[in-house]
């Protein structure tokens, strides 16, 4: 195959890009390593090729959410998580303090205030805080067809500095959005986030998400196609927040990214995409990741509303 030195390529042409920084907000993820460089592309027959750093370890980060969004989705069905947890795009930061005035329903589930209230519907109703994170964290290692573990240095330091996430949390619980004590929903997605990955677990996600839910590699129907058809919908509307109507211009792949550095693509049908790489941009997108994937839709022909 031709794909494992296109993807070489690409990274040696992205490399001399070092703008941006990674996350700060996060003490843990400030002091991550600033040059580390992946890309995996995971076809929905099961070949996966990568290229870089592929099996470096970072924290999921928002990249769970469409994942989670799947798994609240299967566990309480549609109208009860779309009750609390609208579909529109917020074209705003990921971390705004933003809710519908009528309702005190976030407007998705790609923003903070969508997954803090969609961690309160996994599992079965009235789960307690653990149980829900092992729903999380198994479902997540079901995407991946992999066993994923969790980094408790990050999830502790993040909630050290979780000021903002704990006031979004507050007005939910304010407006009977999330009926619990807001701080338990607050640990149970940081923990969320701080599962860790490699860029061809997440090639593996995304590719499952492509794939109607199936894992290529394990087989295993982790949840229905109508379940992913409303994620990748989502995430072609609101992954990339306040980027997303540039992202689905110029790339036009449903995507979600990270501020670990991760970013995902999925192609319905055909492949699942992931890159690493730690630096941000104002968005919070991988900035060596968003030139990746602007590369790979361009040199492949991979955007949606193209005609092949
Ligand atoms: N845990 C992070 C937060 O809530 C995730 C944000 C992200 O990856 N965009 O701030």
């Amino acid at each position: 195959s031709i794909i494992p030195d296109y993807l070489a390529d690409a990274l040696f042409r992205v490399e001399p890009d070092t703008s941006g920084q990674p996350a700060q907000y996060i003490p843990e993820l400030a002091g991550a390593d600033p040059e580390r460089l992946a890309a995996v592309v995971a076809t929905i027959d099961g070949e996966v090729y990568g290229a870089g750093d592929s099996d470096a370890e970072f924290t999921i980060q928002s990249i769970s959410k469409p994942f989670v969004y799947a798994l609240a989705l299967a566990d309480r069905g549609f109208d009860t998580v779309l009750d609390k947890v609208g579909v529109e795009p917020s074209g705003e930061a990921f971390n705004e303090v933003s809710l519908e005035h009528d309702t005190g329903r976030p407007l998705n589930p790609m923003i903070n205030a969508g997954a803090l209230t969609v961690q309160s519907l996994i599992g079965p109703w009235n789960s307690e805080p653990a149980e829900r994170g092992e729903r999380v964290r198994q479902g997540l290692s079901a995407f991946a067809g992999r066993e994923l573990t969790i980094d408790e240095r990050v999830s502790s330091s993040e909630m050290d500095t979780a000021h903002r996430n704990l006031a979004i949390a507050h007005m939910l619980r304010s407006r009977d959005v999330l009926t619990e004590d807001p701080r338990t929903v607050v640990e149970g997605y940081v923990r969320q986030c701080a599962v860790l990955v490699t860029a061809r677990d997440l090639a593996m996600m995304a590719a499952t998400l492509a794939n109607r839910g199936v894992n290529p590699l394990t087989n295993e129907q982790v949840v229905s196609g109508a379940v992913v058809r409303y994620v990748l919908s989502v995430m072609f509307t609101c992954g990339m927040y306040d980027a997303a109507g540039d992202w689905a211009t110029q790339v036009g792949i449903p995507a979600k990214s990270g501020v670990g550095g991760g970013l995902i693509g999925a192609l319905p049908g055909q492949v699942g995409i992931a890159t690493f790489s730690p630096r941000l941009d104002e968005h919070g997108h991988s900035v060596r990741g968003v030139s990746l994937f602007e590369r790979f839709s361009s040199d492949m022909g991979l955007h949606v509303m193209e005609i092949p």
